[in-house]
């Protein structure tokens, strides 16, 4: 008699979530899908996915739950309220967040998870948005290739390469490493464009010299042409990428190291979303060194930067803190905002951050 595949639950349908569970039904995995708006979820639900009005609901009787949500606020809201996950999950479940998230959080989750019977592991994840429809991404794992052994062929339906780090909170790090690496090359990618612009180069010319070299960079090969054609629809959101930069600054004050490429990447990321860019594509970093024309024909306003007037009043960072939906607040990212230099690092954002 052949085995039934166990029944998957899938909360956070966005932009790598819906391809993500979509290769999960493709393998015909049952699968029951939750998103905080519906209509995200429809064309999951239009192929065979089953929806749930909340997230108790789409778990209640899942052998693998999967989220892939926005913000670390986010998958506390889903894990730990009364009615979360944790609570709501049957014995015996797997709970695998696939969110960028923080690393102390997943292992409060793991931990938690434990105690009622539940087994919790993070999973991040990279490879773009086009890793998550080609179903190639590489997962980056807290936990230890035993421990992913009962669900490793679901995670293969989405997943071309698995790294386990062996614990909770382990793959968060990881991706964290990862987002630094990024974000480096990021302003790498955007300084060399606005140089070759400035000295009347061809930028596509340019642009190909550079992937065929050593300064070659993911943001080069697959960014630089959308930002080049002027497309700054996301892909990977700005106001994600900084959530990621202040968890990877918080954990580096708490290891008392620095990261001045990260933080620079951080202070123009948030130069870009303090103007109006935290929805745009991370390559949107380019339109910082352009014409303000470019930025206002891409949605932009200049005058929201309040940078010098900022630091009149003793505040560097040119972000108005005040009415953002931001969270800088949160738990699991730091203490507190402390700009000029010396960013609070905890951009972790509230649900309404959207
Ligand atoms: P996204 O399109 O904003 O997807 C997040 C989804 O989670 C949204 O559909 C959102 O609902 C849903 N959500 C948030 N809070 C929820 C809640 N409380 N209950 C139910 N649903 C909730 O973002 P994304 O690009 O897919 O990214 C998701 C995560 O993966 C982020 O942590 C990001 O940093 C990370 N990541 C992204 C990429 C990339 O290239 N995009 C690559 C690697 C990792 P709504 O539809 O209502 O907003």
């Amino acid at each position: 008699m052949a085995k039934t595949k166990p029944s998957v639950a899938f909360i956070g349908t966005g932009i790598m979530g819906a391809p993500i569970a979509g290769h999960i039904l493709d393998a015909g995995y049952p699968l029951t899908v939750y998103n905080r708006t519906r209509a995200k979820a429809e064309g999951l639900i239009g192929r065979g996915a089953v929806w749930a009005d909340t997230p108790a609901a789409a778990v209640a009787d899942a052998d693998v739950v999967f989220t892939m949500l926005g913000y670390p606020t986010d998958v506390e809201e889903v894990y730990l309220a009364g009615d979360g996950v944790l609570a709501a999950a049957k014995e015996g479940a797997v709970l695998i967040d696939l969110t960028t998230s923080s690393p102390e959080l997943a292992r409060d989750i793991a931990e938690a998870a434990e105690v009622t019977g539940k087994h919790a592991f993070d999973c991040p994840v990279t490879g773009g948005e086009q890793g998550a429809v080609n179903g190639t991404l590489t997962l980056i794992v807290g936990a230890t290739e035993h421990d992913i052994e009962p669900v490793r062929g679901l995670l293969e339906t989405f997943g071309s390469t698995i790294r386990c780090f062996g614990g909770p909170g382990k793959g968060q790090a990881a991706k964290l490493a990862n987002q630094v690496a990024l974000s480096a090359s990021m302003v790498g990618m955007a300084d060399a464009l606005s140089l070759a612009q400035q000295c009347g180069l061809d930028l596509e010319q340019t642009r190909e010299m550079i992937c065929s070299g050593t300064g070659r960079s993911g943001a080069m090969e697959s960014l630089a042409p959308a930002a080049l054609e002027g497309d700054f629809k996301p892909g990977f959101k700005v106001e994600h990428f900084l959530k990621d930069l202040g968890l990877a600054l918080a954990l580096a004050e708490e290891k008392e190291i620095a990261l001045p490429g990260a933080d620079t990447a951080f202070t123009l990321y948030d130069m870009l979303e303090a103007i109006g860019g935290g929805a745009l594509g991370t390559q949107a970093i380019t339109l910082l060194y352009q014409e303000e024309a470019d930025a206002v024909a891409a949605g932009l306003d200049w005058s929201l930067y309040r940078g010098a007037d900022a630091e009149e009043d003793g505040c560097g960072c040119g972000h108005d803190h005040g009415d953002d939906g931001h969270d800088h607040a949160h738990d699991h990212g730091g203490d507190g905002h402390e700009c000029c230099g010396g960013h609070g690092h905890h951009h972790g954002h509230g649900a309404s951050g959207e």
